[in-house]
Parts: structure tokens; sequence; C-alpha cells
């Protein structure tokens, strides 16, 4: 379960970030996850309040997290797919060669205040 090392992280990074602006108290992070990461939001709904007991600054913030579509385009035919749901291969010519565009990210994109 690699969700928690990368939630760890994000959680000091905001942490760190509510420190320097001289925040007292988070309300709420916004996380964009994206499917081709592997990784599966319920964990980090699961263990976002456990990670968060070691920063006071975040406890009891509420997680918001945007899914990003795995995307990719097809370098043989440029046919635009969705990776996840054609499993890794170009619904039109069937290659697996393809250029991915989005779906990788892990990151937090809001911290609310
Ligand atoms: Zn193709």
């Amino acid at each position: 379960m690699h969700e928690i090392g990368a939630l760890h992280q994000a959680v000091k990074m905001v942490d760190q970030v509510a420190k320097e602006n001289q925040v007292e108290k988070v309300k709420y992070i916004t996380l964009e996850i994206g499917e081709l990461t592997g990784f599966l939001p319920v964990f980090f709904e699961k263990y976002f309040p456990v990670v968060a007991e070691d920063f006071p600054v975040v406890e009891g913030a509420e997680l918001r997290m945007k899914i990003v579509r795995g995307q990719a385009i097809c370098t043989q035919c440029e046919t635009l797919y969705n990776v996840m749901r054609c499993e890794g291969a170009c619904p039109k010519c069937k290659s697996r060669e393809k250029k991915i565009l989005g779906g990788t990210e892990f990151k937090v994109v809001d911290i609310g205040v």
C-alpha cells in the first residue's frame, strides 16, 4: 500500500505551506489523482484522518479528490482513448504504442483555509 507514503508526503507538504503562510487550520485539501498511478481513492479516504493526526494544522480537514482520467494518444493511428477502459491498447488498431497525455499525476491542487 504505497498510498500511505504518498499521502504522508502530500499532507506534510500542505503542513509546511500552511505554516509558511501562518495558517492555523486547514479546512480542506484537494488532491489530484491520476487513474494510472494505481492509487485507490478509498485508501486515501481511510488513511487521511490517521495521517493527519501527526499534523495539527491539517487534523480534522476534509479530503477532496479529483480523479484524472488516463488518456493516451495512439502513436500509430492518432486515436485518443482511455487507457483504463481500453486496457492499454488502442481500440482502433490494437497497438500498444502510445503517448500518455494524463492520468499519471498525484499532487495537491488546492488547500482550503
Ligand atoms: Zn491506434
